[in-house]
């Protein structure tokens, strides 16, 4: 016979959060819910295997409770934890643990109590929220009615209720859920770095990294789009030393794959984490103490919004399109007047102009050495491409700041 584990032993690797609720299968509220508690899971080196949204039937959500036991170390459901006949996420847990629900008096006596505070009637529906099973612990709930629900299984597995609204939902998870989950061991050891690459696309560096490093599952390199960059993100957890092989901790494995990454888009990366273009500009002046000015033509003002208000950013000047606009000699004029006009040692000037669907970029920056141009085209036009031509500027900006002497 299998020995089951006991529940000290089992550590907590992988985990499925089940949504519970007609609302959200209705689509009249979106479920926000799984997203952070799925981030906050894989941020404590959990593996979250699924996402599940259900509607208020008691044979979906008992099901998927059945299921996800068979396969997650942990369950985390959020809603159909109120006073009323469709909340039925206590009834499905406890036919799954072939429990009867009970009044809990402690419970009892806590909620009565808040009716009370309130010179208010007690309604006997609320009762239900006083209810627990033999293997389950109240989560306490100091914004809400409905206490959530810490439940163990045999084998060491374990279910977290929590109440459907955000604001009740997420100081339970983080105060009485994720600090006794840490203490019965959540997660693998774990390590994350992120690479930011401009000046390619995410196909572009996907075909550079190749199939084998992108399908690998220990370390994972995935690529992502976002508006700001294309960013590759490299995360590992521990190997337990097995079969011989030595244990390697997660940021041993990404040291390895790390250079290999480097080796084929390097190239590319402007930035590491989470930095935004507005704090390498920063840090890029920074490290000489000099101040910038802008000049952006046609683009809608798109850089002095990538930037913000920024203590280097002197001036930020936004030109309407021109109907004649100048050459790039004129915009490298620009560039050298503004630092000049401004007293910032380094004058940008960036000019956008629709060239069929796309965009052509103009973009020159005076330093006090030198006046560097680049003229080049950027995917789409109108809102796209001046976003895009104003990600073009900065990254031309820290290229050329990186370069000086
Ligand atoms: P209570 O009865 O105390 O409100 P509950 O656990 O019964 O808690 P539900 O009735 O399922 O929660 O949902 C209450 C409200 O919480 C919903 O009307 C909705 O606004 C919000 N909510 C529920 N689930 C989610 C979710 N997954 N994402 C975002 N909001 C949600």
């Amino acid at each position: 016979m299998d020995r089951q584990p006991s529940s000290a032993a089992r550590p907590i690797l992988t985990a499925e959060v089940l949504s519970i609720g007609s609302e959200l299968t209705t689509g009249e509220t979106a479920d926000t819910n799984a997203g952070e508690l799925a981030r906050s899971l894989t941020d404590s080196g959990v593996r979250v295997a699924r996402l599940s949204v259900l509607p208020d039937r008691r044979a979906d959500v008992e099901g998927a409770f059945r299921a996800g036991l068979e396969r997650s170390d942990l369950i985390v459901s959020t809603g159909g934890l109120g006073p009323t006949p469709d909340d039925l996420t206590r009834e499905s847990i406890a036919a799954v643990c072939a429990e009867t629900p009970s009044v809990d008096p402690e419970l009892e006596r806590w909620l009565r109590g808040l009716w009370e505070r309130r010179g208010m009637p007690f309604a006997e529906i609320n009762l239900k929220q006083a209810w627990l099973i033999p293997s389950a612990r109240a989560l306490p709930n100091p914004n809400g009615t409905a206490p959530g629900w810490w439940v163990d299984r045999p084998d060491g597995r374990v279910v977290v209720l929590l109440p459907g609204p955000p604001r009740e939902m997420r100081p339970m998870w983080r105060d009485e859920a994720l600090p006794p989950l840490r203490d019965r061991g959540l997660g693998s050891e774990q390590a994350v770095r992120t690479l930011r690459l401009a000046g390619i696309g995410e196909s572009a560096v996907a075909e550079r990294l190749g199939e084998a490093i992108l399908r690998a599952t220990n370390p994972v390199v995935a690529t992502y789009a976002r508006a700001e960059a294309v960013d590759v993100r490299l995360s590992a957890v521990g190997r337990p030393a097995q079969n011989g092989v030595p244990a390697s901790s997660a940021d041993e494995l990404l040291d390895e794959v790390e250079p290999v990454v480097l080796g084929a888009v390097g190239a590319y990366v402007w930035a590491r984490g989470a930095t935004t273009w507005a704090e390498a500009v920063g840090a890029a002046l920074d490290a000489r103490g000099w101040s910038l000015a802008t000049s952006e033509t046609a683009t809608g003002g798109s850089l002095v919004s990538l930037f913000g208000a920024r203590d280097w950013l002197v001036r930020s000047e936004t030109v309407r399109a021109t109907p004649r606009p100048g050459g790039p000699a004129d915009l490298a004029r620009t560039a050298a007047r503004i630092r000049t006009e401004t007293g910032a040692e380094v004058g940008l000037a960036v000019a956008v102009g629709q060239r069929g669907a796309d965009s052509a970029v103009s973009l020159a920056v005076a330093t006090p050495d030198r006046v560097a141009r680049r003229r080049s085209m950027a995917f789409l036009g109108g809102d796209q491409g001046r976003l895009r031509s104003a990600l073009m500027a900065a990254a031309f900006l820290v290229e050329v700041l990186r370069a000086e002497p």
